[in-house]
């Protein structure tokens, strides 16, 4: 049995999250120890359980310690099968995480899976929709499969009750990726989400963002939305480039500025941007897994990204407990790094 321990380095979700799925790929028992130990409120919480659960669900795997608070999960992995599914993770937990968690076991299974989700479709801390749809996805996809995503209505913190469909077509294998240099910007899109609350929000973070670039007027859309269950306002902007398409998001917060929100998400931006590189820090952390498991049929891969996270750094670990591979992180200048998984 593998033994993770889930303190060690970032010390969050995403620890248990991977390891879940690298058992159920892998076929191999794990147990996760000190699960979130160094949080304010340690243990699993609704949303990591909901992913407990559905990893639980799509292969009948033996799993003890599924409990809101439980420190220790023991997994004996059963046999992954495609299907249609619905989770639900209450609150307004994130889909996106739930479906990370699942996704690399239906990849490789034989048919096709439909994954209906609800709760946060868009989450502080967590990829939002649109993130997995335009950025990830898109690149999963030329790794061989066909992951497509439909968004029904958006969640967002604290009402949740978003939903999301996603479709997943495996490939028999997945090919690896060479993302190593970035190139030109060929399109920008900047969209504003505003969901029961005034346009104004969305439109002055747009014209906060115009003004600030000089991006031609129509890069920007202001969407309004009135199905969602509670209020919300998020922040896109989406770089595309010749291989990857980039998605930096902000929040919008009770007593912060619809400008400040804007300078944030601008920054971020700004940071991949002047870095010259085509992989950002959160794209870098979530493509490891599916680049492990290419790398294990020999198909190695390689991407420039900026400095690696805490997450980045821990993922690796996870993922080299479990799989036979190499992740090798080399400093090429102040915010470039060439990341090789072979
Ligand atoms: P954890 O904090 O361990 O639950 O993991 C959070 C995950 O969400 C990591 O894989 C991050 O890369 C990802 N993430 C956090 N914020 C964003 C964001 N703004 N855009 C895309 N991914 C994000």
């Amino acid at each position: 049995m593998i033994i993770i321990e889930g303190s060690q380095g970032e010390g969050g979700g995403q620890i248990v999250r991977s390891s879940i799925a690298l058992s159920l790929v892998t076929n191999q028992a794990v147990a996760i120890k000190n699960i979130r130990a160094g949080r304010k409120v340690p243990g699993l919480r609704r949303q990591h359980l909901t992913a407990v659960r559905a990893a639980q669900e799509i292969s009948q795997s033996d799993i003890a310690g599924a409990e809101i608070g439980s420190l220790e999960l023991v997994i004996h992995p059963g046999t992954v099968r495609a299907g249609e599914y619905q989770f639900d993770v209450g609150t307004a937990g994130s889909t996106s995480l739930v479906l990370q968690t699942i996704l690399p076991a239906l990849l490789q299974t034989q048919e096709i899976s439909t994954i209906r989700l609800s709760g946060g479709t868009h989450n502080p801390f967590a990829p939002p929709y649109d993130f997995l749809d335009r950025a990830y996805f898109p690149l999963i996809n030329r790794m061989g499969p066909q992951v497509t995503a439909q968004l029904i209505r958006p969640g967002f913190y604290p009402a949740g009750g978003g939903e999301v469909v996603y479709t997943i077509r495996p490939a028999n294998q997945l090919q690896g990726l060479k993302l190593l240099e970035r190139g030109k910007i060929i399109d920008r899109r900047v969209r504003a989400l505003v969901a029961n609350l005034p346009r104004h929000i969305g439109e002055r973070e747009c014209e906060s963002v115009a003004r600030k670039t000089g991006w031609r007027k129509s890069c920007f859309e202001v969407e309004e939305r009135s199905d969602s269950p509670g209020p919300g306002n998020v922040l896109l902007i989406e770089l595309r480039t010749p291989q990857v398409t980039e998605v930096f998001t902000g929040f919008g917060e009770k007593g912060v500025s619809a400008e400040t929100v804007a300078a944030r998400t601008l920054q971020a931006a700004r940071r991949w941007i002047d870095a010259d590189v085509p992989v950002g820090e959160y794209l870098a952390d979530q493509l490891l897994l599916p680049l492990g498991l290419a790398a294990v049929d020999g198909q190695g891969s390689a991407f420039r990204t900026l400095g690696p996270t805490q997450h980045t750094r821990t993922h690796i670990n996870v993922l080299q407990a479990f799989l036979p591979v190499s992740i090798d992180v080399r400093c090429e200048g102040d915010q470039q790094y060439l990341i090789t998984v072979k």
